[in-house]
């Protein structure tokens, strides 16, 4: 394929960014700017028998590959297109049975081996950058970052290597993994659970903002960037890289962490929604500032604990780390403040894990009006949380209260999916079926 560009863009040298996208004629709102297809890609372990491995499809009449019975798929078609990178990971399976357990990015590095392998030309994936000018930024990786490098790293070589000939030397593929980190993408589905792991050079190519103009979704395996503002001839096209709920100083501490840059987005230098985000209670004395950056201090420990806590503790467990936390911030924190949102929104999830429907509902309840003040006009996070409350209700028989809430999440899915995304079409349905 020869490089044709990407119709209505252009790549071109952002002052202060490096390289970038830029507009060069008008995107209305909802307007799909460019679809991108994966270059790699891989399921996720816990979607298995879900979801499709090759082209992600979510049905329930999957057939699992005869030899691992580990990899499902739609129909032969399906199997024979993912045979060439399933293959390596079958054989593994097959060989270390129970003790394979190589993390996603490994998987996926192992998939973007193989792809390499067999091509010679720019893929219809990277029309604008290709996958080898992903920036690694080896020389800002401190030793935590190259630790875990090194690990999946040695972990590539102990699952792979049998079945993968000619593994790239260890200064490549030093850089490989680097670059998968910086410039990787997880791919979710409406409710946004985890489905994958994945790599889109072009989309790769848009700069960040706490303000962005367009929204990736994915359309099975292919990434789809929409215009979520009026995009004007010359404008640069800006995604954005993290969860845009938290307050400028952790949004910058994460996008400097896991990107190495300083954000100076519109956002950042006004800071419009910190006060907001960082809601304190009505009391009769208000706190001292220093009460106030203890209580934050304490709010980042606790969301970091109950991260790594989600993989040992059970779920009663969870739920009342939760509990207890928001206690705690609820002392000085409003319930509209971000770090309590945090926690609601962690609890939600066990609810919903352990089928507390009612449980979760209330979180929904509470979280849904805050979120929709915290995030962007179109968010895939209120989108989502409008859709898991409308479904909660629904499947509560609240039905007046369950097509209202698919009806907001509708609304903003219209404009970030697409009028004509499967997903859109299901909610449709599902409001359709109440009447
Ligand atoms: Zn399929
Ligand atoms: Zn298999
Ligand atoms: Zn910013």
């Amino acid at each position: 394929m020869k490089n044709e560009g990407i119709e209505g863009t252009e790549r071109f040298l952002s002052p202060g960014k490096g390289r970038g996208l830029r507009a060069v004629r008008h995107f209305s709102v909802g307007e799909l700017v460019f679809a991108c297809p994966a270059y790699s890609y891989v399921l996720t372990v816990n979607e298995r028998g879900a979801h499709c491995e090759h082209c992600f499809t979510r049905r329930d009449d999957l057939f699992k590959c005869g030899k691992c019975k580990q990899a499902y798929y739609c129909n032969v078609d399906c199997q024979r297109g993912d045979w060439s990178m399933h293959k390596p990971e079958c054989l593994a399976m097959c060989a270390y049975g129970e003790n394979w357990c190589p993390s996603e990015t490994v998987r996926l590095v192992a998939r973007i081996i193989m792809k390499q392998k067999v091509t010679t030309e720019r893929t219809p994936s990277e029309r604008l950058l290709l996958l080898r000018e992903f920036e690694a930024h080896l020389d800002k990786m401190d030793s935590e970052k190259d630790e875990l490098n090194q690990a999946d790293l040695a972990a590539l070589h102990h699952f792979y290597s049998k079945h993968i000939s000619n593994i790239p030397d260890e200064q490549s593929l030093t850089e490989l993994f680097a670059q998968v980190n910086c410039n990787g993408f997880t791919i979710e589905d409406e409710e946004l659970s985890h489905l994958g792991s994945a790599v889109f050079p072009d989309v790769a190519l848009m700069n960040h903002s706490c303000n962005p103009n367009v929204i990736v979704t994915y359309k099975g395996t292919v990434a789809e960037v929409r215009a979520v503002q009026e995009i004007n001839p010359g404008d640069e096209i800006f995604d954005s890289y993290i969860d845009l709920l938290y307050p400028t100083e952790d949004r910058k501490e994460r996008l400097l962490d896991s990107y190495f840059f300083t954000c100076q987005c519109t956002e950042c230098t006004t800071k419009s929604k910190d006060k907001a985000k960082m809601e304190i209670r009505k009391l009769s004395s208000p706190p001292e500032p220093g009460e106030i950056q203890s209580m934050v201090r304490y709010a980042k420990n606790v969301i970091e604990e109950f991260r790594r806590a989600k993989h040992y503790k059970t779920p009663s467990e969870l739920l009342e780390m939760c509990e207890l936390s928001q206690e705690k911030m609820g002392a000085i924190f409003a319930d509209t403040n971000v770090y309590m949102l945090h926690m609601m929104y962690q609890a939600m999830g066990v609810c919903l894990y352990m089928q507390d429907w009612d449980g979760a509902m209330s979180y929904g309840e509470k979280i849904i009006q805050p979120y929709s003040v915290h995030y962007p006009a179109y968010s895939l996070n209120v989108a989502s949380m409008y859709l898991k409350l409308g479904r909660l209700y629904l499947g509560l028989e609240r039905k007046t209260q369950g097509v209202k809430a698919l009806k907001k999440a509708l609304a903003i899915m219209e404009v970030t999916h697409g009028k004509d995304h499967h997903y859109v079409a299901e909610v449709k349905r599902e409001i359709e079926d109440q009447k």
